[in-house]
């Protein structure tokens, strides 16, 4: 073989992302919205010594190479100095998923033998839960999110304000792992995802692309999901690297505080899960022209379909561009996105937003295939449903120290994602279900997003989610639970009516009920599981 000639040792660390933005980007902002309302602001020259004063705090803590360091914390600037301080010394960052129950959160904080809880002090009524169960747990240090630090714990700014903000990173192998999100499935113990340097770094670098999400120094960036879930799907990491300017909502996520936000600190990116741009939506259309939202070049949105009631919502009534995200915490997260490729660039508004709908095509590095039972490859032609896998760079290989679940990587190297699709000829992946929320009725696979996003396109209807229930001929039917927006309401029949010209007889849902709220998930998805279990028996009963 011949080698190229090239710096092919160079290792991709993401101390140099923290570097750089301390040497270029030191004029540009990072915002953060505090629980009172108020607005923090400092500088990516004032972040790059606070993140390396945190360093050397927690290297005086003992925190050595390979230490797991956790975070319980909202959206905010401290959140991001921990973001790099940890994995840029060789420790590995560990976000806790702060809406999980003390259980989950025990058994997550066992499993990766946290050595440093640092928490925030509005979240420790949460912490004190499970932290006396915690036998690796060295140090907890308190961010003074909302009031001054208690005493018996150390004080983080105390704490960092002891120390030099030099230090010199080591240079790590790039495989070194840098961070780690658990993901909880229905079923077993949460799994745990463990990010390395370079699967961080070259995520980073995708998110960048202008083909994906375009992340540059003129953007201003609002992760609105938490940086608990998949690292806030790269955003912070992309965005010091570039010098983006970030705005992170603190613990208030409700429509009107985002929305302010968005339009004060003139944000071009915001990104989050489908049920809290629903809720934007449903304001900004109660209140047109209220906030100006001219600057805001996309929404991301992900974790679950977005609808395409709402992605034609926001297109045709606020001039506001959905970009459909599809990804996993096991694929760092950024899988594929809905981009409208060059052949379509005229096509008329309902063609492109059948394509803004899909989940979109994979982005650089991420290939894609779909199989069947038996794991035959599936062909492209938009309607052989099957099970997703990936591979790729930023794509898990196995999950942290958990030999029950290897049978989700193939031998030939692709991980199972667990998701059902269609692929079409162009690469375009639709999603049509989670393999465990597919309804099988008398043999034949009905999709419950399909269903769901056309309930979710009646104009009365805010939320809908489509599950499983035991039927006593077809095994399972579709049952629909709604949400009506506030004040608005549908009958069965009208529901019924309004989906029939889509679907075929049998698709239809044997019956609606109508809910205040769907359950969701800790990361906002909606929680069939919950649905199940409380209206699993409802068409039997009904017989
Ligand atoms: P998590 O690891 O919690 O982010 O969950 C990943 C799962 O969320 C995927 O396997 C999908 O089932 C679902 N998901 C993520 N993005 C989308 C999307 N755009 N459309 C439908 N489902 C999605």
């Amino acid at each position: 073989m011949l080698n190229g000639c090239m710096m092919d040792d160079y290792q991709l660390n993401l101390s140099y992302v923290l570097e750089r933005a301390g040497s270029l980007f030191h004029r540009n902002e990072i915002v953060t919205r505090n629980a009172d309302g108020s607005l923090f602001r400092y500088t990516y020259g004032d972040y790059y010594g606070r993140t390396k004063q945190l360093s050397n705090a927690l290297k005086r803590l003992g925190v050595k190479e390979g230490d797991r360091v956790a975070t319980l914390c909202w959206n905010h600037h401290r959140h991001l100095e921990a973001y790099l301080a940890i994995p840029a010394m060789g420790a590995v960052l560990h976000t806790l998923n702060l809406r999980l129950h003390p259980s989950d959160l025990t058994y997550i904080a066992r499993h990766a033998e946290d050595t440093v809880i640092i928490a925030d002090r509005s979240l420790l009524p949460l912490l004190e839960q499970f932290k006396g169960d915690l036998p690796s747990l060295r140090h907890v240090v308190v961010i003074p999110d909302d009031g001054p630090t208690p005493a018996g714990y150390l004080d983080y700014e105390q704490l960092i304000a002891a120390e030099s903000n030099q230090f010199d990173y080591p240079r790590l192998d790039e495989r070194t792992a840098a961070a780690m999100c658990y993901t909880s499935g229905t079923t077993g113990n949460p799994k745990g995802v463990l990010y390395s340097h370079r699967s961080a770094m070259l995520h980073s670098m995708a998110v960048t692309m202008t083909d994906t999400l375009a992340v540059g120094e003129n953007d201003a960036i609002l992760p609105v999901v938490p940086m608990f879930h998949a690292n806030a799907w790269g955003l912070p990491y992309a965005a010091v690297l570039t010098g983006a300017k970030m705005v992170f909502p603190g613990p208030n996520l409700q429509p009107e505080v985002l929305l302010d936000l968005m339009a004060r600190e003139k944000v071009t990116l915001a990104a989050g899960v489908p049920t809290i741009w629903l809720g934007i939506l449903a304001l900004l259309d109660a209140n047109p022209g209220k906030w100006d939202l001219s600057s805001v070049r996309t929404m991301v949105i992900g974790g679950s379909a977005a609808p395409p009631a709402m992605i034609d919502g926001f297109k045709r009534r606020h001039n506001l561009i959905v970009t459909h995200a599809w990804g996993m915490t096991e694929t760092s997260p950024i899988g594929s996105l809905a981009r409208v490729k060059h052949h379509m660039a005229d096509a008329p508004h309902e063609e492109k937003l059948k394509v803004w709908s899909t989940q979109g095509f994979s982005v650089p590095f991420v290939e894609t295939r779909h199989v069947d039972e038996e794991g035959k490859v599936l062909p492209w032609d938009g309607e052989t449903m099957g099970e997703l896998q990936v591979r790729g760079p930023w794509v898990a290989a196995s999950y942290y120290n958990n030999s029950e679940q290897a049978d989700r990587f193939t031998p030939d190297g692709w991980f199972k994602t667990g998701d059902i699709v269609t692929i079409n000829a162009d690469g375009y992946l639709t999603i049509t279900d989670r393999s465990k929320d597919v309804i099988k009725s008398g043999g034949e696979w009905i999709s419950t997003v399909a269903l769901e996003n056309a309930i979710m396109s009646h104009p009365a209807v805010l939320e809908a989610a489509v599950f499983a229930a035991v039927h006593p001929k077809w095994d399972e039917r579709p049952l629909a639970a709604v949400v009506f927006k506030p004040g608005q309401s549908a009958t069965k029949d009208e529901l019924r009516a309004h989906l029939e010209p889509h679907f075929a007889k049998f698709w239809l849902p044997d019956d609606f009920v109508v809910l205040d709220a769907i359950p969701k998930t800790s990361v906002g998805k909606f929680q069939k599981i919950k649905l199940r279990e409380q209206y699993g028996d409802y068409l039997v009963k009904q017989a």
